[in-house]
């Protein structure tokens, strides 16, 4: 058990307006290199807000401070004893090419919802994109800023 000291923001990496499911998540994840998948014993978010906006819960969460055990979510290797991962589906352009922000209104209603709700219950904890703990594109859109536009000092 370790204190929670980040909620991280990704994207599914997949092409802008395609839906992505909780079971496909889960057999990207969880199933076996062999099979495809990357073969990790859970799934890498907490959380999934869809292409409409809802949001889907992938993992339990006692919603406190803590991550407990069974809490943990593979996001970020070397961060997720003491991460939450939350993910949009999307963050590719149409051709599967390039990084882009794909977010839908109702998305980005959803997570700055989903983010304000956050702050307000834990304001020191930070909230961060998956490129600002890896060289990665993800979560495609720069969160920092983006927080900044939304009224979230921190
Ligand atoms: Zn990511």
């Amino acid at each position: 058990m370790a204190k929670l000291k980040r909620l991280v923001l990704h994207c599914t990496a997949t092409p802008e307006g395609r839906a992505v499911s909780s079971d496909d998540i889960r057999a990207w994840h969880t199933n076996p290199v062999s099979k495809g998948g990357r073969g990790w014993r859970q799934v890498g978010y907490t959380d999934m807000i869809h292409l409409d906006g809802t949001v889907e819960r992938l993992v339990e969460n006692n919603e406190n401070d803590i991550v407990d055990p069974w809490e943990i979510t593979n996001g970020a290797a070397g961060y997720n004893s003491t991460s939450r991962h939350v993910v949009y589906v999307g963050g590719m352009d149409k051709q599967n090419k390039k990084a882009m922000d794909t977010r839908t209104p109702e998305q980005l209603e959803a997570m700055e919802a989903y983010v304000k709700d956050f702050h307000q219950r834990f304001p020191d904890i930070r909230i961060v994109g998956h490129n600002e703990l890896a060289a990665k594109a993800c979560p495609s859109f720069d969160v920092q800023k983006w927080l900044k536009s939304i009224g979230i000092n921190q």
